[in-house]
């Protein structure tokens, strides 16, 4: 359980680059972070315009000195410290994560970086050799791993409930973008824009989740072969696709499918994951995200819920309220920051974290949807 204590009792001196006013993500970054007081938030170049940044900054409760107007001052000026940050989080636009990724693990930094990592696989090796090289943790904020029913997904899986699993079904289609709602929406347009999206909008920036989330609950799966489909139902976006469809063949015979959309008119977020095994299956729907929904052939469907004694002791581990109350993405992002937090102080923790291969691993999901998608829909090898 969760009581709020500080990992290795003291808070680690946090930077921000991105996430100023007005940004999607930047409020839950800081949110998850400070929950625990186990980061603190003492620097930042919060904005792509430096003034705008540095008045953000300051109204956060920074040091005026230490709201910077650049992340390439900040990282300079961080280093000269001696209480300067010993880790930074970065959430910009994706054209941006590489470059600044990079900066930062050369200034002996570890990261937290938003996803997809970069754009192609060269450049996530190369980040994963300088933080082997450099020793520094890479975390990558796939927030919805955070969720505790994740665990128990996990646990079930592992624990062979299941059986030996057959189909998996993956999902994350929203509607909010069946219009060009680019048009009106800054953070839109540059969802859309190669310069800053890189090779894909939505499997990208929706489809890497729900693909990590099936790595974490089938963490023996690898796939062997891939087909991908990508439209632009909005045409102005092409190249880049609002819609995308994936068929995936496992080396253990397993099979999967996903559906990634930005266009599912009508439709929330519509982030789900099914696991079908010879015995049963499961299913977690991020809308519900307190549930987990478990059916066994021949017995009645149970819905398992959040801190209920029932669960295995992973999904019970970050508890913070005891069952029934509901909890939510603040809660699952809270939970992330803290294993990373475990991470980079080198404590024991029994949870994944989505690290340097969970970012490389998904910036090569999305490089082989986009090549196969890009030769009419082909099979092709994985690795
Ligand atoms: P946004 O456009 O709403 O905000 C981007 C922010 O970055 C802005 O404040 C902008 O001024 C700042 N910025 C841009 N370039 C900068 C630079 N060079 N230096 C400093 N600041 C800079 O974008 P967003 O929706 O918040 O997305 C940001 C990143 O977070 C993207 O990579 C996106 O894929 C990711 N994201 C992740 C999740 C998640 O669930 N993990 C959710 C939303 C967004």
């Amino acid at each position: 359980m969760i009581v709020g204590d500080r990992v290795g009792g003291r808070s680690l001196r946090w930077g921000m680059v991105g996430g100023g006013r007005g940004s999607q993500i930047g409020y839950v970054h800081r949110s998850a972070a400070t929950r625990d007081g186990i980061f603190a938030l003492v620097a930042g170049a919060l904005d792509v315009d430096g003034e705008r940044g540095r008045a953000f900054g300051i109204a956060l409760g920074m040091d005026p000195s230490r709201s910077y107007p650049d992340y390439k001052v900040m990282f300079t000026a961080e280093a000269g410290r001696e209480d300067g940050i010993e880790v930074v989080s970065i959430a910009t636009p994706n054209n941006t994560h590489f470059v600044i990724c990079k900066a930062a693990l050369e200034h002996d930094l570890h990261v937290i970086c938003e996803k997809p990592l970069c754009f192609t696989v060269a450049e996530a090796e190369e980040l994963a050799g300088l933080a082997k090289s450099r020793q520094r943790t890479v975390g990558v904020a796939y927030g919805y791993s955070g969720y505790q029913m994740i665990e128990e997904a996990r646990a079930l899986v592992a624990a062979g409930e299941l059986g030996d699993i057959r189909v998996v079904n993956f999902q994350f289609s929203h509607g909010f973008h069946n219009t060009a709602v680019e048009q009106e929406s800054p953070s839109t347009r540059w969802r859309v824009t190669p310069e800053f999206a890189g090779p894909s909008y939505v499997l990208g920036d929706l489809g890497t989740h729900p693909f990590y989330l099936s790595e974490v609950i089938l963490p023996h799966l690898r796939i062997k072969r891939l087909l991908c489909t990508r439209q632009s139902f909005v045409g102005s976006r092409a190249p880049l696709e609002d819609n995308a469809t994936v068929l995936m063949e496992y080396e253990s015979g397993a099979v999967a499918t996903a559906w990634i959309s930005a266009v599912n008119a009508g439709a929330m977020h519509s982030q789900k994951i099914r696991v079908v095994g010879s015995r049963g299956s499961l299913e977690w729907w991020d809308e519900h995200p307190n549930q987990l929904s478990l059916e066994i052939q021949g017995q009645p469907p149970r819905l398992l819920d959040r801190g209920m004694p029932y669960l295995h002791g992973t999904a019970l581990e970050e508890d913070r309220i005891g069952a029934g109350h509901p909890e939510g993405l603040f809660d699952a992002w809270a939970n992330l920051y803290r294993r990373f937090a475990l991470a980079i102080t080198g404590s024991s923790q029994t949870l994944t974290f989505p690290g340097i291969e969970a970012g490389l691993e998904g910036v090569r999901w999305v490089e082989n949807c986009v090549r196969s998608a890009d030769q009419g829909g082909v099979w092709v090898d994985y690795r």
